[in-house]
């Protein structure tokens, strides 16, 4: 062989070295005949090997406070304790290490008591040719574990920072909304009072100016008002009942009775069943969906149906319409607080009975969506789980 070739060879071979998988091994036995057998094994694998030998338990808790191993291969038969206890001191010291037991003969019935135990696996001295590949699997099996529990820290942090900044928007939202209706109240007040008093004494732009002031400061109320009842929903403690639905539509048709003989509404509504669920606010969830059906009406004589049905594990109540129809783009940001598709002066209203009813409908574990009917209409549906219970 030429100096050159023998050259590039060596190369090689320290390049195989450099990238040699390394593995920290700690072999739990107490026979060093059986223990080099093992390791012979595992010298026929490309790995960079670094192995300590323990045979008793203390020994091997010192060993695991010095370092933690890649994987531990484990004596069944030990004299004095067994390999499986390996797991118990893994378990109380907190560590996530693969326990393979490498044992001269193991009855079936023991196999399976160790991997019930938590071995990752079982090897017998005969066929230790198939440790190198029990070894791969335990840390490949360690590996995703790890990423499990990751992916599963990750989920909960991100959970509970979401938690968190609700809790904190909605407490903005509250505080904001309860400590501005007290300067408020003050502007509104004093600028109904000049327009009482100087009304036509000043000039007439005067009289105007003062209209105005005195219009956005009750409309600001308004407002204030709807984002405190919004933000109330979640802060208010629900309380859990069975509702009776055909009561709940008869009341809501009480409440909304002006605008359904203004309107001439004719609204059929099915039986309803009697659901689990906070009345005040399933209430609430009816009279806001009857009312914009009635509210968004269109050209045609104004029609509503009311509706429900067990779908599955949840109750599907649906209101539908004939009205105006919302665009299929905006059927998801409709349900956004403050969110609307028209001017005041089209229709009143101030974009948050919806994002109160999917704020209600969610922290009863249901759903809520809003579909098309075709001929032009909405169908506004819910959903309610059957054996719901009402969160506090
Ligand atoms: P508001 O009724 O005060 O505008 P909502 O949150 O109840 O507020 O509704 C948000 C928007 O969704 C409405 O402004 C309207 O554009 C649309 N919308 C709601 N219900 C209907 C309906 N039944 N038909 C058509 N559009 C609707």
């Amino acid at each position: 062989m030429s100096s050159n070739a023998a050259a590039v060879l060596q190369a090689r071979e320290l390049q195989k070295e450099h990238t040699k998988e390394k593995l920290a091994v700690l072999m739990v036995e107490d026979s060093p005949a059986y223990a080099e057998l093992v390791l012979r094994e595992l010298r026929k694998e490309p790995l960079d090997l670094s192995v300590a030998l323990v045979d008793a338990p203390q020994q091997f808790e010192r060993r695991l406070n010095e370092s933690v191993p890649d994987v531990i291969l484990a004596d069944y038969n030990l004299g004095e304790w067994r390999g499986v206890e390996t797991l118990d001191v893994l378990r109380r010291l907190g560590l996530d290490v693969p326990v393979i037991i490498v044992t001269g003969a193991l009855g079936d019935v023991t196999a399976v008591e160790c991997i019930k135990q938590g071995a990752t696996d079982y090897v017998l001295k005969e066929g230790l040719a198939r440790l190198p590949e029990a070894i791969r699997r335990a840390l490949r099996e360690k590996e995703e574990r790890r990423l499990r529990r990751q992916v599963e820290e990750d989920l909960a942090r991100k959970v509970d920072e979401l938690a968190r900044s609700n809790a904190d928007l909605e407490q903005f939202a509250y505080v904001a909304s309860h400590d501005l209706q007290e300067p408020l109240r003050m502007v509104a007040a004093y600028t109904q009072l000049l327009g009482e008093r100087y009304r036509g004494k000043l000039d007439a732009n005067a009289d105007k100016f003062i209209g105005y002031a005195s219009e956005g400061a009750q409309r600001m109320q308004v407002l204030i008002q709807d984002l405190l009842a919004f933000s109330r929903v979640g802060r208010k403690e629900m309380v859990g009942a069975e509702v009776d639905c055909n009561g709940v539509i008869k009341d809501v048709m009480v409440v909304l009775s002006t605008a359904i003989a203004e309107s001439g509404v004719t609204i059929s509504c099915d039986d309803l069943p009697t659901i689990w669920s906070d009345r005040t606010q399933i209430s609430q969830v009816f009279q806001n969906l009857i009312g914009n059906a009635i509210k968004f009406r269109g050209k045609e004589k104004p029609r509503i149906s009311v509706a429900a049905g067990k779908d599955g594990e949840v109750w599907r109540f649906s209101v539908s319409d004939n009205g105006i129809g919302i665009p299929r783009e905006h059927t998801e940001n409709i349900f956004a607080v403050f969110h609307r598709l028209h001017t005041r002066s089209e229709y009143p209203g101030n974009g948050i009975g919806l994002s109160i009813c999917k704020k209600i409908i969610e922290r009863q574990g249901g759903r809520i969506w809003v579909e098309a009917v075709p001929g032009g209409g909405s169908n506004f549906q819910f959903t309610i789980p059957v054996h719901g219970e009402v969160a506090a």
